[in-house]
């Protein structure tokens, strides 16, 4: 049984180094590396390890290793160049003087003179097999999924009470036993009820959601609406409310300040109807909860609530599986280095793992929790501070689990290396109109999704109710977000994390808001004539965006004279009166007020020379190609075709 497995898991050296155009022998360097054993054809690696495999033989590209085993002979090193076997046997005498049979076993210098003889570098396998697989989960079994505790994010408007109703919670169930009931603000925390437990992620606000999301990473499985019942529904709650949609995760609504004497909770709820959150009460599925996070009325009702809509979800991860996470916070400590928090999602973390983080790595030094206290193991769901990494990873980055920190060092160099050349070779994660057509192919887009902002609320109906009727068979375009106002960096944070295009109507992006579009490569495009705008995402939804063109005015001529050559046709001796005329611009002659002639200027000559341009105040010689019924007196007008929605 065991046998049959391994088969399976055969792969060959010749197809790696063909995949990647690398010398068999380089692929020998990558499994010793690895601390893979191989029989000099093929090696034993599960799915796992054949994409290290993969990933590092992309960076043997620009080396020139080949690593032998001892004792090789002149055919296991043709094998290892790529070398016809006929051709070796010649050259071991001719070129190398070394006398020897191809099959029989070479010393370590005849190996290196030939190595080195085609160009490359010689090295000498360690030890294979007594080193470690690189990458084995912490349990490589998988055992049964269990459920885990939901992650909760909170948003909301300013002021309405996010970092208060957090605070409440964290204050009222948090066993912090120590010094006073201080707890370590490490980006999230835990909080341990009857029925079960919350995850909570300390950073409320959609800012960190949508950066998070348009890295990839959903940690979120319920967000928590707060609005403030003497406030209502303001700007930022409908941004909330949009973002939440966007990322397809349930939301509890909190309505908090209950307790003040202006508070009217009847009427948030009958605002959120307006924006399609509808409550249970109000015949929706939303769930409600009334809150203070002053007093703490109605907090264990919403705790409640949540682990009632954790249950209804059903999370559930393997402790025991492949470990993945994601960073929450990290940032650079006196003394301590990179301090990271990572939310594992499945499997368990524990002290002195080797992991790579984004494009970083290191072996797990120290593991802290909320409470600041010293943990050893970290399972699904738990926030965890931990130290030992090289360097700050971002928030978003994924986490991998390595055997060695070897292979953890090597993937995340391989990765720094890969980042670099993606993001001079790549245009990055935005959508553009221009290339809806080719990414719906690739990745099957189908819906242009879009973010709509314009200066007043009745142009942002009116442009929403047109662009929803923009469809075709292959792609709808979807508003996933509109409002009133300039675009703002969290409008091109959402326009990242969804990939969609930002439109604006008779506003502008803000200054920040640009530069983070520019670096994320996300399109804006405004307008300010509605038909223009629909006319572009008609295009574009067709798939057929042309490229326009415009007339540019750059210059006047006047004609002087008629030259007639015999070679060469009838040229329009020209004085140049104003900016400049170009060969190949496009010129409208006129008499009088009568455009006589709408062509190009097809020569254009400074005495005998043929010239690119000429400015006001010079002479020259121009010809329109085949026509040549110009008069003297005739204006030029020269214009540049210049392309406007590039
Ligand atoms: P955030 O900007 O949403 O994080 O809001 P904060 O939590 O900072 O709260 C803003 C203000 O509202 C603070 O002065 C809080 O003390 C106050 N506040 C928050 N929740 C309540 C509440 O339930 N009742 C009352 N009366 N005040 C509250």
């Amino acid at each position: 049984m065991q046998t049959e497995v391994k088969k399976a898991n055969m792969s060959s050296i010749a197809e790696i180094a063909k995949e990647f155009e690398i010398r068999p022998g380089q692929v020998f360097t990558v499994l010793n590396d690895l601390g893979i054993s191989h029989d000099g054809q093929g090696f034993e690696a599960d799915k796992e390890t054949l994409e290290l495999i993969r990933e590092a033989a992309l960076d043997q590209l620009d080396k020139k290793l080949i690593t032998l085993k001892p004792n090789s002979s002149p055919r296991d090193i043709a094998f290892a160049l790529d070398v016809p076997q006929a051709e070796m046997q010649k050259s071991l005498i001719s070129k190398f003087r070394i006398m020897k049979a191809i099959g029989n076993p070479l010393s370590e210098d005849e190996a290196k003179k030939i190595v080195e003889g085609y160009g490359f570098e010689y090295a000498v396998a360690s030890a294979v097999a007594a080193k470690p697989k690189p990458k084995v989960a912490s349990g490589p079994k998988p055992g049964e999924k269990i459920l885990r505790p939901p992650v909760v994010t909170i948003m909301g408007h300013v002021d309405h009470g996010k970092t208060s109703l957090l605070d409440y919670i964290r204050k009222a169930n948090v066993a912090a036993k120590e010094f006073g009931g201080i707890t370590q603000h490490i980006g999230a925390y835990q909080v341990t009820l009857p029925e079960g437990i919350i995850t909570f992620l300390d950073t409320p606000g959609h800012a960190a959601f949508t950066n998070m999301r348009a890295r990839g990473a959903q940690v979120t499985d319920i967000a928590i609406l707060v609005v403030a019942a003497d406030d209502g529904i303001m700007p930022q709650t409908i941004e909330a409310i949009q973002h939440i949609q966007a990322a397809n995760v349930p939301m509890i609504v909190a309505v908090n300040k209950i307790d003040k004497p202006g508070a009217n909770p009847d009427r948030v709820l009958q605002q959120l109807t307006e924006h399609n959150v509808i409550a249970e009460s109000y015949g929706g599925q939303t769930i409600v909860a009334n809150v203070s996070a002053l007093t703490g009325e109605g907090v264990p009702e919403l705790l409640e609530l949540i682990l009632l809509q954790a249950e209804i979800m059903e999370l559930k991860a393997d402790p025991k599986g492949q470990l993945t996470g994601t960073v929450i916070e990290a940032k650079l400590e006196k003394g301590r280095g990179p301090v990271a928090t990572l939310l594992i999602e499945e499997g368990t973390l524990k002290a002195g793992d080797a992991l790579v983080v984004g494009n970083t790595f290191g072996r797990i030094k120290a593991m802290t929790d909320y409470r600041g206290e010293k943990m050893t193991e970290a399972g699904p769901s738990a926030p965890v501070e931990v130290l030992g990494l090289n360097e700050v990873p971002a928030a978003g980055d994924k986490i991998e689990f390595f055997a060695d920190e070897r292979g953890a060092r090597i993937e995340a160099e391989g990765r720094v290396d890969r980042a670099r050349v993606k993001s001079l070779t790549t245009a990055g994660r935005g959508l553009t109109l221009r290339d809806l057509r080719s990414r719906m192919q690739d990745d099957g887009i189908r819906d242009l999704n879009l973010i709509v902002k314009a200066d007043v609320q009745g142009s942002v109906e009116a442009v929403k109710g047109m662009l929803e009727k923009v469809k075709n068979d292959e792609v709808h375009a979807k508003i996933i977000l509109s409002g009133v106002g300039q675009i703002t960096k969290a409008d091109i944070d959402l326009a990242a994390a969804s990939e969609s295009i930002v439109v604006g109507f008779n506003v502008k992006p803000e200054g920040e808001a640009k530069k983070e579009a520019e670096k994320r490569k996300v399109e804006i495009r405004t307008y300010s004539i509605i038909y223009e705008l629909i006319e572009d995402i008609e295009a574009a939804v067709k798939g057929m965006l042309a490229p326009k063109f415009e007339e540019q005015y750059i210059g006047e001529a006047e004609i002087r004279m008629k030259l007639s050559f015999s070679k060469k046709g009838i040229v329009a001796g020209s004085y140049i009166t104003d900016g400049k005329v170009m060969r190949n611009a496009k010129a409208k002659v006129y008499r009088g007020k009568d455009l006589v002639h709408d062509g190009e200027i097809v020569t254009l000559k400074h005495f005998k020379d043929d010239v690119k341009e000429m400015s006001v105040g010079q002479e020259c010689g121009m010809t329109f190609g085949e026509w040549e019924d110009f008069q003297e007196g005739d204006r030029v007008e020269a214009f540049e075709v210049v392309q406007v929605n590039a």
